[in-house]
C-alpha cells in the first residue's frame, strides 16, 4: 500500500517545523506555501494540518471545521496572490492522488496555479 499515510513525508516535516517553507498563509487547520519548483508564476500548495493522504481521504474523513478552514485558506490564497476572479484572471486547482494521479508527496495538497494561461487539460499518459 504505497499511499497509506507516512508521517516522515516532506510536508509533515514542514508542518513540524523540521524543514522550512516559503509560507503564504496559515490558519488553525491549514498551511499554504510556495511550490519549490513552480510550474507557473503563481504556484502555491495548500495542505491540511491533519494527516490525510489524498483528496478523497480528506473529503471523506476530515471534520467540518478542518474542511471549512482548509477551503477558506484556499480562498485567501487566491485573493492574496491576485488570481481570484475578483482580483485577477483566474487559476487552476489540481490535486494528484495515488499512482495514476502521479502523486509525489503522500500528504493531501492542492496546487493553486495561476499568473498565466494554463492551456488545455492534461491528457493521460500512454
Ligand atoms: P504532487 O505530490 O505530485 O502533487 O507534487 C508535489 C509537489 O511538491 C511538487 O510540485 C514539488 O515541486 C513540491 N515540493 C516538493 N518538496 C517541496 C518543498 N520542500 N517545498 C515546497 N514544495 C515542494
Amino acid at each position: 500500500m504505497p499511499f497509506t499515510y507516512d508521517d516522515s513525508n516532506i510536508f509533515a516535516r514542514i508542518l513540524r517545523g523540521e524543514i522550512p517553507c516559503d509560507r503564504v498563509a496559515e490558519n488553525d487547520h491549514a498551511l499554504a506555501f510556495r511550490d519549490i519548483a513552480p510550474k507557473v508564476p503563481v504556484h502555491v500548495l495548500v495542505i491540511p494540518k491533519g494527516n490525510y493522504v489524498s483528496f478523497d481521504d480528506f473529503a471523506a474523513n476530515a471534520g467540518e471545521g478542518e474542511i471549512a478552514g482548509f477551503m477558506r485558506l484556499c480562498a485567501e490564497v487566491c485573493a492574496a496572490e491576485g488570481v481570484g476572479l475578483e482580483q485577477g484572471q483566474g487559476f487552476r486547482v489540481i490535486s494528484n492522488a495515488g499512482a495514476h494521479g502521479v502523486q509525489e508527496v503522500p500528504h493531501f495538497h492542492l496546487h493553486i496555479m495561476g499568473g498565466a494561461v494554463m492551456g488545455p487539460m492534461i491528457g493521460a499518459r500512454g
